[in-house]
């Protein structure tokens, strides 16, 4: 196993062509910057996802969960998108908090399935207005009731990518599937129509959740042997009760190991000591990933800066070595 490693990670530090050296730092910026551009400075880089809230009233709780997870000089911080684009202005107006207030670059989530291609292209606009120069292009998940495909909306989220860039100068990032897409029966489609999707003009991938570091291991191989040098950066979800992983689970169709299930079963029903565990096993997959050469780490902190603040410490030594 570790000779499979050693072979994948020299391929893979070849295609990112930096190595960890520096600590993650305070971004230091006057200008607005692209994200692909704070990923390839050396150093580690960990970032944060919160989500809008459904109604006005939850806008305050989440701007205080961005004041609190910017303490922890993240990478960047990603704000996601409604399904049914209901929230697509608080994810604009989070976004532009982040970086104009914060000061910390903030990455916007977009998607087109549940929009007419001219819903989006205000969408756009708007960003683009607010100064926000990094979006994450995703398709969305088909809502039922939505007539799917229709020639008034993007297809699939390459078609996405391909119309911000006609919209300005954006830095876009796509989302990926290690354990392969759910409507997608065939690993070797999904990677061939990922390429298709880089290829139209995606800067770097965030990986769906993963519970098993293995499994994303196996799927950089595969990818950098179909051609796809972007970074990846894998998506470590810090499972903290067990109706979240549940959740996750209905939503992403990930397998959950064995070493995991025991937590759950032990601890499942004590919601402070499942919270603790749930906290240490995500610390843990990402010093494995440290440990095996990734630089950068996006961790779904859903709402959550505490959980945030808590892996961060468990890091503060890991991630300057
Ligand atoms: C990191 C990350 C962040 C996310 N954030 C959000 C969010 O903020 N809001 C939200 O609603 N959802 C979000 N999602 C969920 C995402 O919208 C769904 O997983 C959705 O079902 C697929 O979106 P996509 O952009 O990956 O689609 P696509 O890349 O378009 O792929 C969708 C499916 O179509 C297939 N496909 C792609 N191209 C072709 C082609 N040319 N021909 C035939 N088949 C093709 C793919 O293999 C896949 O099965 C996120 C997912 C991830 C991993």
């Amino acid at each position: 196993m570790e000779e499979f490693r050693g072979a994948v990670w020299k391929s893979l530090q070849r295609a990112d062509r930096r190595v960890v050296s520096e600590p993650v730092s305070r971004l230091e910026y006057t200008d607005q910057m692209k994200i692909i551009d704070r990923l390839r400075e050396d150093g580690i880089h960990i970032s944060f996802e919160v989500f809008p809230p459904k109604t006005d009233e939850g806008y305050e709780k989440v701007i205080a969960t961005t004041d609190e997870i910017a303490k922890l000089n993240p990478a960047f911080i990603s704000v996601t998108y409604g399904a049914g684009g209901g929230t697509s202005k608080n994810t604009a107006r989070i976004a532009s908090h982040i970086q104009k207030d914060l000061n910390v670059l903030s990455l916007a989530h977009l998607t087109c399935a549940s929009s007419t291609k001219d819903e989006v292209r205000q969408v756009i606009e708007n960003l683009k207005e607010l100064g926000i120069e990094n979006i994450l292009a995703l398709r969305g998940d088909i809502l039922p009731g939505v007539r799917f495909p229709d020639e008034s909306r993007f297809r699939y989220a390459f078609e996405l990518v391909e119309e911000i860039h006609r919209h300005g100068d954006f830095c876009i990032g796509a989302a990926c599937y290690p354990e392969g897409h759910v409507e997608n029966e065939h690993r070797a489609d999904d990677i061939r129509y990922l390429k298709q999707k880089v290829d139209s003009g995606v800067d770097f991938l965030t990986t769906q959740m993963f519970f098993d570091n293995d499994i994303h291991y196996n799927f950089l191989y595969r990818i950098r042997e179909a051609g796809i040098t972007v970074p990846v950066l894998p998506g470590i979800m810090p499972i903290t009760s067990a109706s979240q992983m549940k959740r996750s689970q209905e939503l992403s169709g990930t397998v959950f190991p064995r070493r995991f299930l025991s937590i759950l079963d032990r601890f499942g029903s004590s919601p402070a000591a499942m919270r603790q565990a749930g906290i240490v096993y995500a610390t843990d997959q990402i010093i494995d990933l440290l440990a095996n050469g990734v630089r950068n780490i996006h961790i779904y902190s859903m709402n959550k800066p505490d959980v945030a603040a808590a892996i961060m410490s468990s890091l503060s030594e890991i991630i300057k070595a």
